[in-house]
């Protein structure tokens, strides 16, 4: 199980309206093409090499691996991945995208992933959790990232 992360309350969406409304249910071609749309890539070129979770400085804290993410996604179950911590979680560093052999910019697709929920109001981080202790000891800037990214 992961640790929690401070500041942060996965799994606290509203499951059947959210879905209804965002359209996360679906066939594995389905969502796989709701994503290519606000991403611009293709999942379905993966081929399960797994070189992007061992890059992946963030992966160790993840709940699903990104190599796991899109399994996930080639499947259908955009669900399980934007309720998991991963695409909370990714850096966007896109050390994976330069070593895919693929050439599939993941970081564009973690995004897309959280503009699924964030578009809906869906908010990963609630700024009013964050510990006062917290809010005195990061850096600024680490915090405006934050509440950019993972707030609507
Ligand atoms: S590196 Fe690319 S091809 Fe390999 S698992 Fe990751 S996304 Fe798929
Ligand atoms: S862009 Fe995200 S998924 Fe890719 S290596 Fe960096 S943190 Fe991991």
């Amino acid at each position: 199980m992961v640790a929690p992360v401070v500041g942060l309350r996965p799994g606290t969406f509203c499951e059947e309206a959210m879905h209804a409304r965002v359209g996360l249910r679906g066939t594995g071609s389905e969502v796989r093409q709701r994503i290519a749309d606000l991403s611009g890539q293709n999942l379905h070129k993966c081929m399960q090499c797994g070189t992007c979770s061992a890059v992946c400085p963030m992966a160790p804290q993840m709940e699903l691996t990104p190599r796991a993410a899109v399994a996930a996604l080639q499947h259908g179950l955009a669900e399980q991945v934007t309720r998991s911590t991963t695409p909370w979680l990714c850096a966007t560093c896109q050390i994976c995208q330069a070593r895919c052999p693929r050439g599939i910019e993941l970081p564009r697709a973690m995004e897309a992933l959280r503009l699924l929920r964030l578009r809906r109001g869906e908010d990963f981080m609630n700024p009013r959790a964050v510990a006062a202790q917290t809010l005195a000891a990061a850096p600024q800037i680490a915090l405006v990232a934050a509440f950019r990214k993972l707030t609507s």
